[in-house]
């Protein structure tokens, strides 16, 4: 952990790589956070969600098209349009009790969450049964930027 905030410190006052940075941020926050608390079935991160593919967020009906023809598991999701662009996406597999029909065979962005948001710039939804507990706090020398994104992600993450 410090010798990770002293490599973020170095990077800060030289070449400032934000590439570098971020990955940092990712590597401290699985050290400093770990993930608790149980689904509550609300049902939030299956009806009206943004989905990434390939690292990018799905936009267009070509696009998901595309990616429907070579990969049928994406198939269960219903793109809501608005003012051509896809708006959101509901989840056929959603039962009316907000249970998946399909959890043995859920893609793995669902089996993935929550703790993606450990990984990447996903977040908890609204409701979340699961929630986010700091088990260890940051060095006092760590840098300001890093501080402030611990700070975001907590904020964002309903850990304040
Ligand atoms: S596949 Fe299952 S877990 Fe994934 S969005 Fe649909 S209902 Fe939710
Ligand atoms: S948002 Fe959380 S509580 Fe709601 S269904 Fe998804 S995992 Fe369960």
């Amino acid at each position: 952990m410090y010798i990770v905030c002293i490599v973020d410190l170095c990077n800060s006052f030289t070449v400032s790589s934000s590439r570098f940075s971020q990955w940092i941020f990712r590597e401290v926050k699985w050290i400093l956070f770990v993930i608790d608390g149980a689904c509550k079935h609300s049902g939030n991160c299956c009806k009206s969600i943004q989905i990434s593919y390939d690292f990018f967020p799905i936009k267009t009906i070509n696009r998901f098209n595309a990616i429907c023809n070579h990969d049928s598991n994406m198939t269960r999701f219903i793109p809501n349009v608005k003012n051509d662009a896809i708006d959101f996406f509901d989840c056929r597999c959603l039962t009316s009790d907000n249970y998946c029909s399909s959890y043995q065979s859920r893609p793995k962005f669902c089996v993935q969450y929550p703790r993606n948001i450990l990984f990447s710039d996903a977040q908890l939804y609204e409701g979340c049964g699961y929630y986010l507990k700091q088990v260890i706090y940051l060095p006092f020398f760590s840098s300001s930027s890093l501080k402030k994104k611990i700070m975001c992600f907590k904020f964002n993450n309903h850990l304040s």
